[in-house]
């Protein structure tokens, strides 16, 4: 147990402000890291301790802490006009010029784009999007919502219920109509014998079966990470989404990708539908859409989605829904930035480049025999540790707990998940910065398991 001086930011951190997704168990014990600058990937807290951060923040500071172009873009903007909405017929020339450059990124060659502060949020605004476009094409029954296991879709009242976890029992969620499928993860979902083509073959059966059961009239949409980020990082087995999208399609439902991780780069392309082969319906963007610089988040609809859309408003002549914030000027100017950061500053090249060099890393760290599976691609991986095989360790081991704190106290910061842990670090992170990464991990990693085994 740590004890502080009640001045201490640590103290006055317990004592006024709530935890979110936090083990407090593990705070009461260790104190909080109270963060005040970065540098690089590094950050820096108020007891001048230096971490690496190989979770980007929560994924989204590609282009680490320090990146002065982003800074200088909303300093830009702050002195221009540092703030307005996008309601009444108005709206700031950045939220148009970002609408236009995010269209001309998208698979599409049109489209159109609405804005929130958060992923969450962005989830949300296509779901009511879709009950809007049911009850406007005479199909009010067209609610459910599908999405995976272990699937992340956010934290309001509907993301929390697309949300697959079962944290969501203590709220009573989820709410009624929100289906979820089996999670597409081969190495545990996989049954004996069953090759990774066979499985994709029995998730597409899965979805047809519920569609079959709840009756196509029923359902708005099918909601689904390119690859499972805090679900664990599962890329998705061979052929699942060619195979999911042709059973969506027969029977006219809609496929949207949540790209607010795989969005901007993660994968080594710019959309992780793009490095999986498929062009969805829509796109959930957040986090890497502003690199981190300012909580912002985009429903981008395809032609189709958008044409459906336009024709719901046609009779009532508005879309009554938009955030005070939706297209705030400053998020639109450092997303349009960012952007150029990850594709004309070398970003983008940076993952590809990197990602051999990060799996190859990895992988010599996954050979431990507690290790017993290693995914991901592109910037984004989890290693599982197990007892042994396939067998996990006991719950009260808090085994990726334990390695995410010895990995504090050695100066990486890196995100338990399960009984993984995540390692999705910025953009930018150098040669050196890789090693260090997988010194650090390497040395808590064999720590714990010398404790624990
Ligand atoms: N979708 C995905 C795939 C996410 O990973 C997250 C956040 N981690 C969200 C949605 C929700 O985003 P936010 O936290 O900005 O509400």
């Amino acid at each position: 147990m740590t004890t502080h001086s009640p001045n201490s930011w640590e103290a006055r951190a317990e004592a006024h402000a709530l935890y979110g997704f936090t083990d407090l168990p593990s705070v009461r014990e260790r104190g909080t890291v109270v963060v005040t600058h970065g540098e690089g990937p590094y950050i820096f807290d108020t007891q001048g301790r230096k971490y690496l951060d190989s979770n980007s923040g929560l994924w989204n500071m590609v282009a680490g802490f320090d990146h002065p172009g982003l800074a200088e873009a909303a300093k830009a903007q702050y002195d221009r006009f540092p703030g307005y909405h996008a309601f009444f017929g108005r709206m700031s020339d950045q939220t148009v010029a970002l609408s236009e450059r995010l269209i001309e990124v998208s698979p599409w060659d049109r489209g159109k784009v609405f804005y929130t502060n958060s992923g969450s949020e962005a989830n949300d605004t296509l779901v009511k999007m879709l009950w809007f476009m049911g009850r406007a094409e005479g199909t009010p029954a067209k609610r459910k919502i599908l999405t995976r296991g272990n699937a992340y879709h956010g934290v309001t009242a509907v993301s929390a219920s697309m949300t697959a976890k079962p944290y969501n029992e203590v709220f009573g969620l989820p709410l009624d109509g929100f289906i979820h499928l089996t999670c597409p993860h081969y190495w545990r979902e996989g049954m004996e014998g069953e090759s990774e083509a066979e499985f994709t073959a029995r998730l597409a059966a899965e979805l047809e079966e519920v569609i079959n059961r709840e009756g196509a009239d029923t359902i708005a949409g099918f909601f689904a990470e390119p690859v499972l980020g805090a679900g664990g990082v599962i890329p998705p087995p061979e052929g699942y989404f060619q195979a999911m999208q042709a059973v969506l399609r027969k029977h006219g439902i809609p496929l949207i990708s949540d790209e607010v991780i795989c969005g901007f780069g993660r994968t080594g392309n710019i959309w992780g539908c793009e490095t999986y082969d498929f062009v969805p319906d829509a796109i959930i963007s957040s986090k890497a859409l502003t690199a981190g610089y300012f909580p912002m988040g985009a429903v981008m609809l395809g032609p189709e989605m958008a044409d459906r859309l336009q024709a719901a408003i046609d009779p009532i002549e508005e879309f009554p829904h938009g955030f005070t914030a939706s297209g705030h000027p400053v998020g639109c100017a450092v997303a349009l930035k960012a952007i150029d950061v990850v594709l004309e500053e070398g970003l983008l090249e940076a993952v590809r480049a990197g990602a051999g060099r990060m799996e190859q890393g990895l992988r010599a760290i996954a050979a431990h025999p507690n290790i017993g599976e290693l995914r991901g691609i592109g910037y984004m991986w989890a290693l599982e540790a197990v007892r042994e095989g396939k067998t996990p360790f006991e719950g009260d081991l808090s085994v990726s707990e334990r390695i995410a704190n010895t990995c504090t106290d050695h100066g990486l910061i890196c995100r338990p998940l399960g009984q993984s842990v995540v390692l999705c670090p910025p953009f930018t992170l150098t040669d050196g910065q890789m090693d260090e990464m997988f010194e650090k991990l390497d040395a808590a990693l064999r720590k714990v398991f010398a404790e624990i085994t």
